[in-house]
């Protein structure tokens, strides 16, 4: 730390840093337009004047660099009036609402300055000119900061603004001089956030009286986990602000964090209890698949109605014959009263989530390679120290998109080598130094052969390898056969970008493995993930800042979910199911009094097996709801999940969901899925409680309640509670075991239990998460720090395991009746099942259609025309999409989103193959056949509305 002299004060200042950063600090505020701490120095609106030592000529102090002894005057009457000048001729551009509140206006006001006599210039542009659905565009409020156009450039990573014209003609526009979106803008508000004068601004709040409150919370769609601010008035969300102190993403957002949430107010949300007619009139259901008419209920009704049947098919069938479905989207809090549910109350391992399908083989290979299924490092950590990075299966830009900009930004500015392998020319392939697009379902044969390419030019790390590893001469055998030009043909990528890739990813160290879906929902999506681990030990790039193994997990929550052991053999911590250990540990912390009602309830002896045969190991998603449709699950619970629109094959989903004899579902939508519920209980949203979600990097965060439900919804934890409580009492049992009540009456108490569960967690707390600290697990004990590198001297399973894997094809290719591979994924706008950003007007706006990617090549032979209607036939079923005719999928290949319900989901195509350890289906290879169709009407409300992927980029 050096000093400066400020004025009359001495203040600190860290080297190299600027002089604007060390008076901020201090607390000594200057205006200043084009300064801001997160963008480039150019020091061009001069607002930031000082004198400097004996000089009296202003300097801006944004340009100049702090050293010992500097001794500079902030408040001299000739500084002062320099300012103001400044301040005059800016204002003299500016034309807006001079009421508004906008940091440019804040120092017009305070040094004030007026108008120059006759200086009230006609409006130079026409207002609101940009036709995008999200900022206002206004540049007669522009003052050529250029805040925009960086925040575009070094943030987000895309170049949407830029500076046109001379002299007084000197303007911003977006690209050449056209629109927003026709410059690829992602919509992410970075500009509109930067601008200090409203020029940009955020529609949705704009012109509106101020927010009353703001609450910092964390994003409720994917697991980046950005923190932001909700901006509360009359208890509505009127706008989303970023939180400069946000750890992860500070103000970055992407679309669906900064524009996505106003689904919070939609009018489909579900207020009050539901129950079919004859749960009520306690009579049997009329037939298979005839549920009859709903019926508004209250509370206790629903609650009563729920337990008698739960209790009844405990007593009658047993505990295996119930399943439940946790939620991703619910809060740790939420997730570990689930899994303490089925195992405690209804004592059954019928529990699982979404993880199954999304990363189940990412837990499962990690385990088996490392001991541990989590994300090694963070993903700051990467973007700052990785020298290299693979991205193999993750379109990261579109579904973690504030990482995704962070790895764009690691190849701008430090030249981070990039090698993407993806079937699809997305996105983040334009930052690759080289992109290897293998076919679909061919990873292992890819990773094996840069593997193959490492040995053969003895690029592994011989020290790493001795000390850290075991198996590694079987390994080294399996790579044999594995010459890039052996598996080209297999792989469909050229051999000599193979071994340029391999190359890269050899010698530049660390190197940071990232991967997603691509990777994981394959039938060999665990032999994928373990050839990604032998790939990372092999090259020794483990426990190391900047690498790692980093798998980017689904929903918000999904890390969380894994974490409270919402899975059929894990309690929380990863304590497994089958560790007579574990077992004893959670049946002393969960004993219950009185006799249970069935022979095997509690399930904790070894006896105690689900319908799957393996002993303490209940059955996973798609198992269950398969079982529910066989009768053999006679009631199915399932919390904030829509397994219509998102598992496979979902004609087959429909079919069980209409035989099974009993579902509740717990949501805030009615969904798909609620066609075939016979309870429907409504929750609250994530800006409706608290709690906690941890991120991908196992970032544990707070979730706080910024607004009230409407109408009659609950919190996801109390409408467990209640449950819990009933069937206790019920079933005849009372807690015994120090953690087996269920008295909570907040989810603060929750979380304590959590920490007395899950080692990992034993050092979280609220008071820690509230006071600042930003903590990874595992964190051991209140002291411990957090851990944000895993594996640094030895792993959880001690050394890694290499594991040989032989490339294994998809269980559906292509044939002459289904001759295209479809592969599926998620677009920018939506998320997920699309429940919540179907509901978000800006997002469906950008995108209000699905809509299937398909080459010119292809499209031409079908006699395809662009963003026309086809119909999408596989040996499961059908649907209908927009064509988007687009070099980005290769011949012979189309790709599909899953974020649109009945006649457009994709789902409808899939297959149900599963992965044989991690039970993950194989969503991302199937074979269909296309042809375009009339007999599709523009979904209702959207005519007239331009499917932003498809109408405004045109063929990319
Ligand atoms: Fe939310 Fe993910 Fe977007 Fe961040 S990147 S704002 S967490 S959706």
């Amino acid at each position: 730390m050096l000093h400066i002299q400020v004025d009359d004060r001495r203040v600190p200042a860290v080297p190299g840093e600027n002089l604007m950063q060390a008076l901020r600090r201090s607390g000594i505020a200057l205006p200043a337009f084009c300064y801001h701490p997160d963008l480039s120095v150019v020091g061009s609106c001069r607002a930031c004047l000082v004198e400097l030592g004996a000089s009296s000529e202003p300097v801006p102090a944004c340009t100049l660099q702090a050293t010992e002894g500097m001794s500079l005057r902030t408040e001299t009457p000739a500084v002062h009036e320099a300012r103001r000048c400044v301040l005059e001729s800016l204002y003299a551009r500016y034309q807006g609402d001079e009421q508004a509140d906008n940091e440019f206006l804040y120092w017009v006001r305070r040094y004030r300055v007026q108008r120059r006599a006759g200086a009230q210039p006609a409006l130079r542009y026409p207002r609101d000119a940009d036709p995008n659905p999200f900022i206002r565009v206004d540049m007669n409020q522009c003052i050529l900061c250029t805040r925009c156009v960086r925040a575009c450039a070094e943030i987000q990573g895309r170049f949407v603004w830029g500076v046109a014209g001379r002299g007084a003609e000197t303007r911003i526009v977006a690209g050449m001089d056209t629109s927003m979106l026709e410059a690829r803008c992602e919509s992410c508000g970075a500009c509109a956030d930067y601008c200090p004068t409203g020029a940009l601004h955020d529609r949705w709040s704009h012109g509106q009286p101020p927010a009353d409150r703001r609450v910092t919370t964390t994003c409720g769609y994917c697991s980046v986990g950005c923190q932001f601010d909700l901006q509360v008035r009359d208890g509505r969300v009127i706008g989303v602000g970023s939180q400069p102190a946000a750890v992860v993403n500070g103000r970055s957002l992407c679309v669906k964090g900064r524009y996505g949430v106003d689904y919070l107010h939609h009018t489909d949300r579900l207020t009050a209890p539901l129950v079919r007619q004859w749960l009520l009139d306690d009579r049997p259901r009329a037939g298979r698949g005839d549920r009859g008419p709903w019926v508004r209920v209250d509370w206790d009704t629903a609650l009563r109605l729920v337990v008698r049947r739960l209790a009844q098919v405990v007593r009658v069938a047993g505990p295996r014959a119930v399943g439940l479905l946790s939620s991703a989207k619910c809060t740790n809090e939420e997730n570990y009263l689930v899994q303490k549910l089925a195992r405690q109350v209804l004592g059954t391992y019928n529990v699982d989530h979404c993880a199954r399908l999304c990363h189940a083989s990412t837990v499962a290979g990690l385990r088996m390679a490392l001991g541990s299924g989590a994300m090694s490092n963070s993903m700051r950590d990467i973007a700052d120290h990785a020298a290299a990075a693979l991205v193999i299966g993750s379109n990261t830009t579109e579904q973690h998109p504030v990482f995704g900009a962070m790895l764009r930004q690691a190849v701008l500015r430090r030249g981070m080598q990039l090698v993407v392998a993806d079937p699809r020319r997305i996105d983040l392939a334009e930052f690759a130094a080289i992109h290897l697009r293998q076919r679909p379902g061919t990873d292992v044969a890819l990773l094996n052969s840069l593997m193959h390419v490492v040995l053969e030019n003895a690029w592994e790390d011989r020290d790493f390898i001795q000390r850290r590893c075991e198996n590694y001469e079987p390994l080294r055998a399996s790579l044999a056969g594995y010459a890039p030009e052996a598996v080209a043909p297999l792989t469909g990528v050229p051999p000599q970008d193979v071994r340029r890739a391999a190359e890269i990813l050899a010698r530049r160290k660390p190197m940071a493995a990232i991967w997603a879906m691509g990777i994981t929902q394959h039938t060999t999506g665990v032999m994928n993930v373990l050839a990604l681990a032998n790939l990372q030990m092999l090259l020794g790039n483990l426990g190391k800042p900047g690498g790692g193994v980093n798998p980017l997990r689904g929903q918000n929550n999904v890390q969380g979910a894994c974490d409270m052991g919402a899975l059929p053999d894990l309690f929380p911590g990863y304590q497994e199911t089958s560790d007579a250990a574990a077992v004893a540990r959670f049946r002393r912390a969960w004993a219950l009094s009185g006799p249970a009602p069935h022979g095997d309830f509690p399930p904790w002896h070894a006896s105690a097996s689900g319908p799957g045969g393996s002993p303490r190991v209940g059955l996973t998603v798609t198992e269950m709801i398969a079982a529910a449709g066989r009768g053999e699950v006679q009631a199915l619970y399932i919390v904030g999940e829509d397994p219509v629109l998102t598992d496979p094959d979902s004609n087959q989903v429909r079919a069980h969901l209409a035989a099974a004899p009993f579902v509740v579902l717990q949501e805030i939508f009615p969904s798909a899925t609620s066609d075939y519920a016979d309870v429907l209980l409504p929750g609250a949203a994530f800006a409706e409680k608290e709690g906690t979600f941890t991120n991908t990097e196992r970032r544990v965060q707070r979730v706080r309640q910024a607004i009230e439900p409407p109408g009659e919804p609950r919190p996801d934890w109390w409408i467990l509670v209640q449950i819990a409580r009933r069937l206790l009492q019920a079933l005849g049992r009372s807690p015994q075991g120090p953690l087996a009540a269920w008295d909570y009456d907040n989810p603060e108490r929750i979380f304590r239990e959590i920490a007395a569960a899950t080692p990992s967690y034993a050092g979280v707390s609220y008071a820690r998460l509230d006071a600042g600290e930003s903590l990874q697990w595992p964190v051991p004990d209140e002291h411990h720090p957090g851990t944000p590198l895993l594996h640094r001297e030895s792993f959880p399973r001690g050394k890694g395991r290499f594991h040989p894997v032989e490339y294994l094809p998809p269980h559906e290719l292509p044939d002459a009746e289904y001759p295209l591979l479809l592969t599926t994924g998620r677009v920018l706008y939506h998320w997920h099942g699309g429940e919540l950003s179907r509901r978000a007007a800006v997002l469906t706006q950008l995108c209000p259609t699905p809509y299937l990617e398909i080459s010119p090549a292809d499209a031409r032979r079908l006699g395809i025309r662009h963003a026309q209607w086809l119909r999408i036939v596989s040996r499961r079923g059908d649907m209908r999409a927009r064509a988007a005719i687009t070099n980005r999928v290769a011949q012979g290949i189309v790709f599909g989103n899953f974020h649109f319900p009945y006649q457009y989901n994709v789902n409808a195509l899939t297959i149900d193959a599963l992965d044989p350890i991690a039970k993950i289906p194989e969503y991302k290879v199937c074979s269909v056949r296309v042809e375009p169709t009339a007999d599709v009407a523009e979904p209702a409300g959207l005519d007239g509305v331009a499917n932003h992927h498809i109408t405004a980029r045109g063929v990319p």
